[in-house]
């Protein structure tokens, strides 16, 4: 079942020619294009199922910059003002608020853990509580439980996974720029070795600028363009229920489970890193570079089955630019959610919360989480092919940054001055055989 997400309207035409053609219309996708189409560049976003129907509207919602890795801190604290700033500048509701975040634990070495990252974000200008046991009990009194420690990180949030890819798609409309569903990329076209145009099911667009933000389908994508992109996706479930009388925590974050409340008053809940790999054969070919990352998670990842396969996503054929491809046979990437852990997922919420216990479930999904080797994403232009933008790889914490991110992009793409320093980002990393820290989180 998929998650409920708010429709749009597509542009009637598709143009001849566009300044940039972003691929892919989640959360990275629409926030590149409104930022470009905010600098008056005309901008075709083009998607080949519907804005923000696969990780964008599957996750949390979670906005953080607690417990970000280094790479990554810099910019999830730009996005958390451009979240605020988007909705002053175009009245759209993304259902993004600084609720902050709450994490609870009874586990000295992980209390140790962000204690030290605390240390850390302190000397990069952000500021998060730790949570002594009184504390801790007071701020998840709904928990009714004693904790040893916590922290609450004020200035994060949440914002609304249903309406969030929409308004910004909607906002870019607005700017002029122009979104395409049901339209997917097939491929580019090369003029003396740079990009000069996007060929999609309905027509080609001119452009000399192409920005792929296809998230779990950009590696095979990237294939056909003979450019080797690593990248993984694993599959996660999670479930939301009705809303109950009392007031729980807005988001609430225990090793057990977490509980996030959206705006309508519905609870998700979901069990943070628990997940299925699907094996196909992509990820045959590019397991090598994942295993310290599957070393350092294999706790909570459990043998998955064929939803991989199925997706398509994932494929190693080569495509034809004149034939229908596998994105246009998988319009929404919709596994199924695996179902001994909703149940699981749903147990532990109302052990946690008991109030939970009224609540009907209304919702359960999957979504599957695209990730590069080092947990960080890979943005900016493809070596060997100027007028390319890579923007994948998000990690499974994509949707947060997504503003920073989006913004980044639109710098590069315009020779603007970067929000934040591109080099962690920059797709070059993963063409050599040394690899960097794999992200803690
Ligand atoms: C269960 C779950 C929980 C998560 N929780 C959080 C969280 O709390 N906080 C957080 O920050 N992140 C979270 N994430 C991760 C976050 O959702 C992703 O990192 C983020 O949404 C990625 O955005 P994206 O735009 O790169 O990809 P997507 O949202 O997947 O969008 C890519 C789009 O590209 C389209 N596309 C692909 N190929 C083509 C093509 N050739 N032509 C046209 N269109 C194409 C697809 O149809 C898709 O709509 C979670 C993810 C999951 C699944």
């Amino acid at each position: 079942m998929s998650p409920p997400l708010n429709h749009i309207e597509t542009s009637p035409t598709l143009p001849a020619a566009a300044d940039v053609v972003v691929i892919g219309g989640g959360i990275i996708g629409v926030f590149t294009a409104y930022y470009l189409a905010q600098r008056g560049l005309s901008v075709a976003l083009v998607e080949k199922g519907r804005i923000g129907a696969e990780q964008s509207s599957r996750n949390w919602g979670w906005c953080r910059q607690q417990n970000r890795d280094a790479r990554e801190l810099p910019m999830a604290s730009k996005s958390l003002d451009l979240w605020e700033r988007f909705a002053a500048e175009t009245g759209e509701d993304t259902g993004f608020h600084r609720c902050g975040l709450l994490y609870l634990s009874n586990d000295e070495a992980e209390l140790s853990r962000w204690s030290s990252w605390r240390a850390f974000a302190k000397t990069a200008g952000v500021t998060t509580y730790m949570l002594d046991s009184r504390q801790a009990a007071q701020r998840g009194q709904a928990t009714g439980r004693a904790w040893k420690g916590g922290v609450f990180s004020p200035s994060d949030g949440t914002a609304d996974p249903g309406k969030a890819a929409p308004a910004v798609a909607r906002a870019l409309m607005k700017l002029g720029g122009s979104v395409h569903q049901h339209c997917a990329a097939r491929g580019i076209e090369l003029e003396g070795g740079r990009v000069s145009g996007v060929v999609t099911e309905a027509g080609v667009i001119k452009t000399r600028t192409a920005v792929l933000a296809g998230g779990a389908w950009a590696s095979s994508f990237c294939r056909q363009l003979g450019i080797r992109f690593p990248q993984a996706s694993i599959r996660q479930s999670i479930l939301s229920v009705s809303p109950v009388e009392n007031r729980l925590p807005d988001a609430l974050f225990t090793s057990g489970v977490s509980v996030t409340r959206r705006n309508d008053g519905r609870y998700a809940l979901a069990i943070s890193g628990r997940a299925r790999v699907d094996v196909t054969p992509q990820f045959m070919r590019f397991a090598p570079q994942f295993v310290p990352m599957f070393a350092k998670r294999w706790r909570n990842l459990l043998p998955g089955g064929l939803e991989g396969i199925r997706g398509g996503h994932e494929t190693l054929k080569r495509w034809r630019l004149d034939a229908p491809t596998p994105m246009e046979r998988v319009r929404i990437l919709d596994p199924k959610p695996d179902l001994p852990t909703v149940r699981e997922t749903y147990r532990r919420a109302v052990e946690l919360l008991p109030e939970l216990g009224e609540a009907k479930i209304t919702h359960a999904w999957a979504g599957f989480v695209d990730s590069t080797p080092d947990g960080v994403p890979g943005i900016g232009e493809v070596p060997d092919m100027p007028g390319l933008i890579l923007a994948a790889g998000f990690s499974g914490h994509g949707f947060g940054i997504g503003p920073g991110a989006g913004h980044l992009i639109a710098d590069l793409a315009t020779g603007a001055e970067p929000i934040v320093d591109p080099i962690p980002y920059r797709p070059s990393r993963f063409s050599g055989s040394a690899w960097g820290k794999v992200a803690d989180f």
